[in-house]
């Protein structure tokens, strides 16, 4: 009989229409590659050094204020520009080219240089979440930006470049891969059935209780049956809302909430400020309703067995498909098993 907990088996993305390879018989296997650096554990709460602490210069001149909360400026080094025409370029349909307008920020949490959201106060987190919503209705409303992707890349194996807690704000004119994919599987499901994807999803994970995370009245964390990272969560709202901006006050505090949640159990798996990318996927700002589109966040960790043991996106998964070993049954069992009360303790 087949069975996904020992079985090599293949698993489907709904919203990616893309399959992962799964190997749970591998779990055992010796690990004789590399180790990474533990990252140092406690930062200073202002580094002169840091060019997103209040007051000090950022690499391309400007000063910052002596912001106090969350702080909001233009990249200084954006990797879009609002001015880009957006002309095509063909050459027999093989060398092809668009200009991309759009607009890229960078969003402080907080002053203080050493804080994390697991870190952070459910009130200093709603407060992050108030500039996310004003930001996407702020850069929705113009005429050349149709997706917003707000991310956060956390921890040097990550490649962030600052341990300052931020995020960052792409907003451009055309589908971004990923979000298209998405997009494109939501509307069909929801052309097909009347019915939402991660609505019934969530319906079945809730079922079946096995790859659940942690939940309150509005959100739940799950291990998604596709996931492809070791740990890889996503949070899922249970009333279905197309974007960050449709959330009531009481839905903003349970966002928070269960964001402080996961990243808790995510620094407590390890006991390490657990490295990530996090972002929100909602509808696109092209003025329709985009009633397919079910807002959810996704957090991609790399890390594998430990502090410093890392899952690398090599050989067979670069050129074939993304594979894990564990299976996602047993990483949720691991984060559910894991305490709320952050292991450095209260923030200081
Ligand atoms: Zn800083
Ligand atoms: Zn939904
Ligand atoms: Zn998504």
């Amino acid at each position: 009989m087949f069975d996904l907990k020992k079985h090599p088996h293949r698993r489907y993305n709904p919203l990616l229409r893309e399959w992962v390879l799964v190997s749970p018989h591998r779990t055992a296997r010796p690990w004789q590659g590399r180790i990474e650096e533990p990252a140092i554990a406690v930062q200073p709460r202002y580094d002169p050094t840091c060019y997103l602490c209040p007051g000090n210069e950022r690499a391309g001149g400007a000063r910052n204020p002596h912001y106090s909360g969350t702080f909001v400026f233009e990249n200084d080094f954006a990797a879009l520009r609002p001015e880009t025409a957006p002309e095509k370029f063909s050459n027999a349909d093989l060398i092809v080219a668009e200009g991309e307008p759009g607009i890229c920020r960078v969003i402080c949490f907080s002053q203080r240089h050493d804080l994390t959201i697991a870190r952070m106060s459910l009130k200093e987190i709603g407060k992050v979440l108030e500039v996310w919503v004003a930001q996407y209705l702020e850069l929705g409303a113009l005429s050349f930006i149709n997706w917003i992707q707000i991310f956060e890349n956390r921890g040097e194996l990550m490649g962030a470049s600052n341990p300052h807690p931020h995020c960052q704000v792409w907003a451009n004119l055309n589908p971004p891969n990923e979000l298209s994919k998405e997009s494109i599987s939501q509307m069909n499901y929801y052309v097909e059935r009347k019915q939402c994807l991660l609505c019934d999803y969530l319906t079945l994970e809730i079922d079946a209780g096995e790859r659940l995370v942690c939940a309150n009245e509005s959100f739940q964390a799950v291990v998604p049956f596709w996931a492809i990272w070791p740990f890889e969560t996503i949070i899922v709202g249970k009333r279905h809302v197309t974007g960050l901006d449709e959330l009531t006050a009481v839905e903003r505090a349970q966002l928070a909430d269960i964001l402080k949640r996961v990243t808790t159990r995510y620094d407590n798996l390890f006991q390490t400020s657990f490295p990530y990318t996090m972002g929100f996927h909602q509808r696109p700002t092209d003025g329709e309703a985009h009633a397919e589109w079910h807002l959810h966040a996704h957090f991609y960790p790399p890390l594998l067995r430990s502090a410093t043991v890392r899952k690398f996106m090599v050989g067979y998964e670069l050129l074939a498909s993304p594979q894990r070993d564990s299976n996602a049954e047993e990483a949720a069992q691991r984060l559910r098993g894991r305490s709320e009360k952050h292991y450095l303790g209260k923030k200081s």
